[in-house]
């Protein structure tokens, strides 16, 4: 039997500047991703201190949570099989500088902050960051 898996995608102020959303969403849909729930906002530097509590007291820390509450994001609840890694591949190195061809970092992403994209990494966090941005009734399918 086949086991979905789910995680949290988040497309950054900075790919959002660049008007890449529908480029990324459609890469999401070609890749087998299903879009259970999507939602564009912003968030405060507070909510995105909360949302990296796991990155507190590390150097890039504050210009992070800086970086991610100075625009418009896109956060995505996407579904499929192996949906953590495969999106993490999909994704590309932390770094562009080091990320592959056809990655989405390698295309949007400008450096190792503004990257272009979020996504969890492990199922525990999944499941934080998506109940971070969704309801349950709103993934409730
Ligand atoms: P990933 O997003 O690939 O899981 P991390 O969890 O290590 O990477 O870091 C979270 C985010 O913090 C990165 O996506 C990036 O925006 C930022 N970041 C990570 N490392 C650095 C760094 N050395 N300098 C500036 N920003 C960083
Ligand atoms: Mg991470």
């Amino acid at each position: 039997m086949k086991t979905l898996q789910r995680t949290l995608t988040i497309i950054k102020p900075d790919a959002v500047r660049k008007k890449g959303i529908g480029d990324i969403i459609e890469q999401f849909e070609k890749q087998g991703f299903q879009i259970l729930c999507l939602k564009m906002l912003e968030i405060s530097k507070h909510q995105a201190e909360q949302f990296y509590a796991v990155h507190a007291g590390k150097p890039f820390y504050n210009s992070l949570t800086t970086f991610m509450s100075s625009g418009p994001i896109v956060a995505l609840a996407l579904e499929k099989e192996n949906a953590i890694a495969d999106l993490r591949k999909l994704m590309g190195a932390t770094n562009p500088a080091n990320a592959e061809e056809g990655t989405i970092r390698k295309k949007w992403a400008t450096n190792i902050e503004n990257n272009a994209i979020h996504g969890s990494d492990a199922e525990d966090t999944a499941r934080f960051e998506l109940s971070f941005f969704f309801a349950g009734y709103e993934l409730a399918q």
